[in-house]
Parts: structure tokens; sequence; C-alpha cells
């Protein structure tokens, strides 16, 4: 099934005929619960990776007292999954309790100092989708982390990989991965793309002087929020970045360590629309979704939490060698 972003609610370059000029192409992936394989794109699914290829590991002692077993979180996964299938009437059965209590946290005497092999996020094939900056040669992105967030800056340890995926011949199978995390939060639930294609405007604190004053007047006498309107929420490719409004210091985007000023590349986002919908980013396709009767919930289908933050990865437009930049961003729910 495909996502469709309706019709703006509101349009801005009519308030703001600025904008006109500002507008970006920003690539919403609209995740959503289901089982990928190493051939599609996805968010927490299995990546193609060759046989002869290391796999990523962080090898930093991480100071962590409480971890959760991977394979018992996915068991539970599944189990609700197949709950919310089945008719509310019926109760959970002891057996899916006991799987459930085995994903809880469990406590650990000293902290977790075994390399961890690093978790997929994310695998973009280009064909799927459109506005991805592909190097020459390739035609896959690949995206894991260290799911121990216990890092400086609580900045997660981002690994990006672009590949050709033809020349991947001899697949590794299966992938190796941990046997804990540090927090379930930090597990992508599987889910596949729609991505969709779709317009952005600045963040407030990226517009020229002039426009963002206005914008403020606006937001005063209408009670509307900007933002809600000008950038899309949730997981996406491209765009502008949601800049927070109360980080002025975070207003530029960051600049690449050979000083050229980076460009957003992938947003791990929160909800995939706000709370209200203000800004109308619901798709037509989930307008009758119950979030709070769906497992997962349709607006947060890959159940990732960073606090109240969305996670952005900035790349340098100069080369794709040059390592990312990863920044947490507030975003305005
Ligand atoms: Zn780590
Ligand atoms: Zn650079």
């Amino acid at each position: 099934m495909t996502r469709t972003t309706p019709p703006r609610p509101l349009e801005l370059t009519a308030v703001f005929p600025e904008l006109a000029t500002m507008s970006r192409n920003v690539t919403r992936l609209h995740p959503r619960s289901g089982s990928p394989t190493v051939d599609d794109s996805s968010v927490g699914g299995p990546l193609l990776w060759p046989q002869d290829e290391p796999w990523p590991t962080c090898t930093r002692s991480h100071e962590v007292y409480e971890v959760v077993e991977l394979e018992a979180l996915r068991a539970a996964h599944h189990v609700m999954v197949a709950r919310w299938a089945r008719s509310e009437d019926e109760p959970i059965t002891p057996e899916e309790e006991a799987i459930h209590d085995r994903s809880r946290p469990k406590k650990i005497a000293s902290p977790y100092t075994d390399p961890v092999p690093l978790l997929p996020v994310a695998q973009l094939y280009a064909r799927d989708v459109p506005g991805l900056p592909v190097p020459d040669g390739a035609d896959l992105l690949q995206i894991l982390w260290c799911p121990f967030i216990d890092h400086e800056g609580d900045i997660p340890a981002i690994h990006m990989r672009w590949r050709c995926a033809d020349e991947v011949t001899a697949r590794l199978s299966p992938s190796p991965e941990p046997t804990v995390i540090e927090l379930d939060d930090y597990w992508p639930a599987p889910c596949v793309l729609h991505p969709e294609q779709v317009t952005e405007y600045p963040a407030p604190d990226q517009l020229p002087d002039a426009v963002a004053a206005r914008v403020h007047a606006w937001q005063e006498e209408t009670g509307h929020h900007y933002t809600h309107f000008a950038v899309a929420p949730g997981w996406k490719i491209g765009g502008w970045g949601a800049v927070p409004s109360d980080a002025p210091d975070q207003a530029d985007p960051p600049r690449c360590e050979c000083g050229t000023v980076t460009e957003p590349l992938f947003t791990v986002g929160l909800s995939e629309w706000n709370g209200d919908n203000e800004g109308g980013w619901r798709p037509v396709e989930d307008a009758d979704a119950d979030d709070r009767r769906s497992y997962p919930p349709a607006g947060d289908p890959t159940q990732i939490e960073l606090g109240d933050e969305q996670l952005q990865i900035y790349h340098c437009p100069e080369s794709h060698e040059h390592p990312p930049v990863i920044v947490r961003v507030y975003q305005t729910l």
C-alpha cells in the first residue's frame, strides 16, 4: 500500500510568499510494521551484507547496569503483534505473559564491556527512495547503530555504509547481532517503507530575520505552530532538518570536519504525525487507524524512542567519504 500525504491544510506560501523560493523536497519514508527481507528497503530489517565483510561492532565499555535480551524483546514484539491481531475479548495467555516477562530489563553486576555488534536501523535502496543522494557506483544506503546510547553527548554511535547491491554475491546470513541491548527503545521494530516525496520549508530559526519575525507574530495571532506545517514529522530523507527553537546555537546546519556546511540526509523521527495532526501530515490511508487500538501504533511503528528528540544524520556535500555529523534535535509535537 502506498502512503499519501493529503493536500496541506494551510498553504504557507500564501501567508509567507518569501517561502516559495525556500522549498525543498523531503522524502517521508512512511515505515509501517512488516516483515522486510534483505532485498527490501526497511527500518529494523535485515541488511544485504557481503559474507566476507566484517560486521561493524562497538568496542566501548558501556557504563550500563541494566540490559534487555534482544531475542526476548523480539519474541515479545511478535506476541504483541499477534495479541492485537486477535479479538480484544481474548486475554493475553500465560505463555505470552511469560514471554513478555523475559523481555523486561535485567540488572547486571558490572558495566557492560563486551564488544557489541551494531544493530541495523535502516536499509534504503535508491530504486525505492526518491531523492536519496547516492554516490557514484552505489545504490544502497545502510545505517546501523550501537544499541547502547551511553556515548559521548548521548549521541548514538552510527555506522553508515553505501554499497552497490549487485556486488554482494555471497550474502552474510545470519548477521551477527547483540545478545543484549541497553533499552527496548533502541531496537527498531521491523518495518517496510512506503517512501513519498513532499515539500518542506525551513524551521523558524533558519528563516531570514524579517520572515521569522512575521512567523512569530502570525503564531501569536493565530495560535498555530508554524513548524507543524513547514517541517514533515517522522522518518525521512533530505529536506531542511528540524532545528530546535530553544537551542539557537544549533540554528545553523552543522559543519563537516572539512569546514563545509552539511546537508540533512536521514532523520530518525518520533511520531509519524504530530499529536493533534495540526500540520495534516497523517496519510489518507491511515485516516481511520486508531493508535490506541493497534500495536505497534500506526503513528509510531518503529517504536524507537530517544526521549522527545529526533536524531538527524547530516552528510558532507563535498564527499561521501567524509564522516557524517549526528545531532539530536527536539521535535515540537
Ligand atoms: Zn557503543
Ligand atoms: Zn566534508
